[in-house]
């Protein structure tokens, strides 16, 4: 990445993510733009993502009933994509948990025996949990959060789980900084999924291309801001590629499939929906209107 557009000292930007990867397949290309941009960038994540789903041989054995590696393994993967989206030549940025690595576990797919795990991030108590976040955004001291919506963006428990204790957290967080936050909740609009599965061509063997519905979408009207990352996109494909044992990338580098290889594009402009405030102006910068 060549030069800072516009120096941004004092900007704050504080992402919650529940697993590795969620960071750079929702995010990945603010990340990297808000980083080049100068602003002092914070990718929080809730758990190490232990109950994954393996993608391959290699290190297949990794899984949580087999050796129950995986959740360390993925910090790397997660360092990894970081300095992917990082800019070249200034401090590399690098992972962050809540709590401390391996404090909260990844509770697995609703419905299965891992979110039974009394260490599983559902278990916790949300006293307990609100007060850890708090704690992170008072000492950040963000003029903008990025998490999640009511559904998590697909239903997963854990994600349900970082936009109910951002909710909590940040009202509390929020009176003892004294100043406003701009919170954003991640969101895809059906339009533009369904613009980046058009440009899908042919698809790798073993891929398919999802059923009608099957890849979460908001209807377009909900979405209050856009943010050009094209300039980004390959730092945030090389992100995607880093986090190996959840993701593919497929050759062409503009689509991917998770383990359930199911293609999906990876878009050119990131959505999000304001949740701070009323009727929100749509954006193009989530730090618009901030003296
Ligand atoms: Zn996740």
């Amino acid at each position: 990445m060549n030069g800072i557009t516009e120096p941004r000292p004092g900007r704050r930007l504080l992402l919650l993510h529940a697993h590795p990867d969620d960071e750079s397949i929702q995010t990945g290309g603010v990340i990297a733009r808000y980083l080049a941009e100068g602003v002092d960038v914070r990718v929080l994540t809730f758990t190490l993502g232990e109950e994954g789903e393996v993608i391959g041989d290699r290190w297949a054995h990794l899984v949580a009933d087999e050796a129950d590696q995986l959740g360390g393994y993925r910090i790397a993967e997660l360092s990894a994509a970081l300095t992917a989206l990082s800019v070249r030549g200034r401090d590399l940025l690098t992972p962050r948990f809540l709590g401390g690595a391996g404090r909260w576990r990844d509770s697995g797919m609703a419905g299965t025996p891992s979110a039974e795990n009394p260490r599983a991030l559902v278990q916790a108590s949300a006293e307990e949990l609100t007060a850890a976040l708090v704690d992170e955004i008072t000492a950040f001291d963000p003029q903008v959060v990025v998490t999640y919506d009511a559904d998590g963006t697909y239903g997963h428990p854990d994600h349900i789980r970082v936009h109910e204790i951002s909710h909590r957290a940040l009202p509390i967080a929020t009176a003892r900084l004294g100043h406003p936050i701009k919170v954003y909740e991640t969101a895809t609009p059906a339009s533009a999924l369904a613009v980046g599965q058009l440009a899908i061509g042919e698809i790798p063997d073993g891929w398919r291309h999802p059923e009608p519905g099957e890849l979460a979408s908001c209807p377009d009207e909900l979405v209050t801001a856009a943010v050009d990352v094209t300039e980004f996109f390959e730092a945030k494909i090389d992100a995607l590629i880093a986090h190996a044992t959840q993701i593919v990338v497929a050759p062409d580098r503009t689509e991917f499939a998770l383990s359930n290889m199911i293609v999906q594009p990876s878009l050119p402009t990131e959505y999000f929906v304001r949740v701070d405030v009323a009727d929100p102006e749509f954006e193009t910068d989530l730090f618009a209107g901030l003296p």
